[in-house]
């Protein structure tokens, strides 16, 4: 095999090339139309965005800002999280859900996960709750809605917030309900790779709470409420116009692809039915999950990456090292043993190639190079 028809038979965990392939002329259009007009930060497109998006939540408002991280952080400042606070986290998720708990001046507060889901273990959340908690911070991880009815439920009981950690389930719905409408305010990122990936970094806070919406919307452009009027110290932290241009094209398809994620998510799972020592992780209702990522769990995955590896196939871990045994967060004395599910999933899980334009024969492909490696 030459080198370009080796590059032909890999397969990639996410294709974005694929993606601007087929919507090239809508994004070339949109991206001339921002310099034409030259209006770089903020403007008509930013708001255009922004209404869309809310709209897509069925939320009432969303606010565009600089990335996910930032949306969690300046979420969180709304809500007055600050020092002397605690946020629950569950302790398998990516650390930028962390990062902005600590970024407060609050403190992450790790709790389990559910074996089956992935997802914060609600009686985890329940028990890990003292006075100072303030806040909760749910992920639907991989798309899959976390247990928002119970979460709801306890939070409700104790007054704390539930900020929404939607980064990876743009569309996903839980009980008929948008992600990002549940919660007390929701989180998103735009990172190229998410369902709704910007070029570049981009992310959004959505709430149906006017005055929170109005305050995350002057922390993320200095405080301000005119042009030099600053009701208080804030950040730059603006969604670029390019960048909600792009997002607002990309809206257009997002329901089309979230199907095409979960069409390919069924394929996956008629073709590894049975599979000696590969677990599935429990599926959702029609239309809940939208497959951001497709996880199994596997013993010896080591050896099965490289497997894939030989084959040309590109597969990813989400996530090897749980919270609570991050180098980062030694300061907190955390010991192995202490969240089993989030350590066994750490150790265990593997993600699959997934994206809309993925085909039956890459997926067969997929899943033949996993039965060989995993024997
Ligand atoms: C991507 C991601 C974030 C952070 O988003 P950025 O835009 O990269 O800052 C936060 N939480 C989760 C679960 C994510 O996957």
């Amino acid at each position: 095999m030459n080198v370009e028809e080796k590059k032909e038979n890999q397969i990639p965990l996410v294709d974005l090339q694929a993606q601007y392939r087929s919507i090239r002329e809508e994004i070339d259009a949109a991206i001339r139309g921002v310099l034409d007009r030259a209006g770089f930060v903020g403007g008509e497109p930013v708001r255009r965005f922004e209404a869309r998006f809310a709209a897509f939540c069925e939320a009432k408002f969303a606010v565009g800002v600089g990335n996910g991280t930032d949306a969690l952080f300046l979420a969180l400042r709304a809500l007055g999280v600050g020092r002397g606070d605690e946020v629950v986290v569950p302790a398998f998720t990516f650390i930028a859900t962390s990062e902005a708990v600590t970024a407060t001046g609050a403190r992450p507060v790790f709790a389990d996960v559910q074996r089956d889901t992935a997802n914060l273990d609600p009686e985890a959340f329940s028990a890990a709750i003292t006075p100072r908690t303030k806040a909760v911070i749910p992920v639907h991880l991989y798309g899959r809605p976390a247990n928002m009815n119970r979460i709801q439920e306890v939070a409700e009981r104790h007054g704390i917030a539930v900020v929404e950690d939607a980064a990876q389930a743009h569309g996903a719905r839980y009980d008929g309900r948008r992600v990002g409408s549940i919660g007390t305010m929701a989180c998103f990122s735009f990172y190229p790779g998410k369902n709704l990936g910007a070029y570049g970094d981009a992310g959004a806070v959505v709430s149906n709470d006017e005055g929170l919406a109005k305050k995350v919307r002057m922390l993320r452009d200095h405080g301000r409420t005119e042009k030099y009027l600053h009701e208080m110290e804030g950040y730059n932290s603006r969604l670029d116009t390019l960048q909600a241009a792009i997002l607002d094209v990309k809206l257009r398809h997002l329901e089309e692809w979230n199907i095409k994620r979960e069409q390919a998510a069924a394929r996956y799972r008629d073709l590894l039915a049975d599979m000696e020592g590969v677990r599935m992780l429990s599926p959702a209702a029609a239309g809940e999950h939208v497959y951001h990522l497709f996880v199994v769990c596997v013993k010896n995955r080591d050896q099965v990456l490289r497997g894939l590896a030989d084959q040309g196939i590109a597969a990813g871990v989400h996530y090897p090292i749980p919270l609570h045994l991050q180098p980062a967060y030694a300061r907190f004395g955390h010991k192995a043993g202490e969240f089993p599910a989030s350590e066994q999933l750490a150790s265990e899980v593997l993600s699959l190639p997934m994206y809309p334009e993925l085909e039956i024969v890459q997926q067969e492909r997929v899943v033949d190079a996993l039965r060989e490696s995993c024997g």
